[in-house]
């Protein structure tokens, strides 16, 4: 695959020459694309795919595999994204020209690592075999005609390559280690939360990974730098204005050990500099699920993390137990754990503590969890609560066995994400 900076859409191929390319619906994936796309386009296809296999693994716990439900709301979110979703369908050369390029980008983002390597096999292959079951006996019959199953997996020995592009390497990193969803780094909220509500927020509407920050905060009067910025950034999120954020860090602080004179010299910058004031000025975005599971990970007597990814099992339970969750939701969630779904266990998280069965999003940051829940006890969002599921999650994880890893998803933050890095000088001081 070629890629050039133009905006420009070179397809080589056309008139019957397109039929000859793709002559099924169903791909093998067995030879990269040649052609030219622009930047735009490969950025666009990849994201549409993660949102694709995003879903696909949710539906994957949530849903029997090969089910009507999983394969209606599968074949609703194909379309939705305009993949190929019949494989009987003829005339769709755009949407499975995208279906193979696709894959190819997210294979080049996700051979990297053997996790993500994982992930991203676990969730192909059930779009796959989801496509597969789709094929009538013939058009069975005629794809493994066509396709030559002997292949080698080679895509990771072509990265050195890929490497050495300035232009796609940032790119395909972001991609691997990003998510779908808007940037939380616009505060649309400023000045909208009032300090004194914070203990109450924390209880009600915010993910574990906070809660736990939070709590840890109130009980120490202090964070080490890691749980500073993670924390830090979500409030920020959430909508406390720089005033706000220096008012609360410090009365907490100068409860422990460092008294207002050492905040204001130490620990003011650092809280100014989050938010845009000082250095770069670059306003910083918080923190997305995937940077918060994939990266810097807590040691002793940090509280920064994902409570899902980074607490001990045996720990996590006692947690949720003194949160008053249900054995059985935490039965599930320790489940999920084990699968390496954090997002989805705490997507349990939220449903059991605002008692819905569908939460009606796909979660992929801290802040959107904040959002969501805020919607939901303000009545702001229909709640779905069905008077029974046709197959509980128990049911359904004990009936699967899955390899995956956590759930991935993309954000359009390069930039902020990047400069981010940036920011742990600042942040020095424990
Ligand atoms: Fe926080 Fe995301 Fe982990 Fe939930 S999944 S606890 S929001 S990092």
């Amino acid at each position: 695959m070629e890629f050039s900076r133009e905006k420009r859409l070179k397809a080589r191929l056309a008139g019957d020459r397109r039929g000859d390319l793709y002559p099924h619906s169903l791909q093998f994936y067995l030879q990269p694309p040649t052609e030219n796309i622009s930047l735009a386009e490969f950025e666009n296809f990849a994201i549409d795919r993660l949102k694709l296999l995003k879903v696909v693994e949710n539906l994957g716990v949530s849903y029997v595999k090969g089910s009507d439900e999983y394969k209606s709301r599968l074949e609703r979110e194909i379309r939705k994204l305009k993949f190929p979703f019949r494989a009987l369908v003829e005339d769709d050369y755009d949407a499975r020209r995208k279906d193979h390029i696709s894959h190819f980008i997210l294979r080049l983002a996700y051979c990297q690592s053997e996790d993500l390597r994982r992930w991203f096999i676990q969730q192909e292959m059930d779009l796959f075999r989801y496509r597969f079951n789709e094929l009538t006996g013939d058009l069975v019959e005629k794809f493994l005609k066509y396709v030559n199953l002997s292949y080698g997996a080679l895509t990771a020995r072509s990265l050195p390559a890929v490497q050495s592009d300035e232009r796609l390497q940032p790119l395909l990193n972001h991609l691997s280690h990003s998510y779908v969803g808007p940037d939380y780094s616009i505060q649309k909220n400023i000045g909208k939360i009032s300090l004194e509500h914070i203990d109450a927020l924390s209880v009600k509407s915010f993910p574990l990974c906070m809660r736990q920050l939070h709590k840890a905060l109130r009980d120490n009067h202090h964070l080490r730098h890691g749980g500073r910025m993670q924390y830090g950034l979500f409030l920020k999120g959430i909508g406390l204005t720089l005033e706000q954020a220096l008012q609360f860090w410090k009365s907490e602080f100068i409860k422990g050990k460092v008294d207002a004179d050492k905040f204001d010299k130490g620990y003011a910058y650092s809280i100014r500099h989050n938010y845009g004031k000082e250095g770069k000025r670059t306003d910083y975005t918080p923190f997305s699920c995937m940077k918060i599971i994939l990266s810097n990970p807590p040691s002793q007597g940090d509280y920064h993390g994902c409570p899902f990814r980074h607490s001990d099992p045996e720990l996590l339970k006692q947690k949720l137990q003194s949160y008053k969750i249900p054995p059985t939701g935490i039965t599930q969630i320790l489940e999920l754990v084990k699968g390496m779904h954090y997002q989805l266990a705490c997507q349990k998280y939220f449903q059991l503590t605002h008692d819905v069965d569908d939460i009606g999003f796909s979660l992929n940051h801290p802040n959107q969890y904040f959002a969501e829940s805020q919607k939901l006890l303000s009545g702001g969002r229909e709640v779905k609560k069905e008077p029974s599921e046709p197959e509980s999650s128990q049911q359904k994880l004990s009936s699967q066995k899955s390899t995956s890893s956590c759930s991935i998803p993309i954000s359009s933050n390069t930039e902020a994400d990047t400069e981010l890095e940036g920011l742990d000088a600042y942040f020095t001081e424990d």
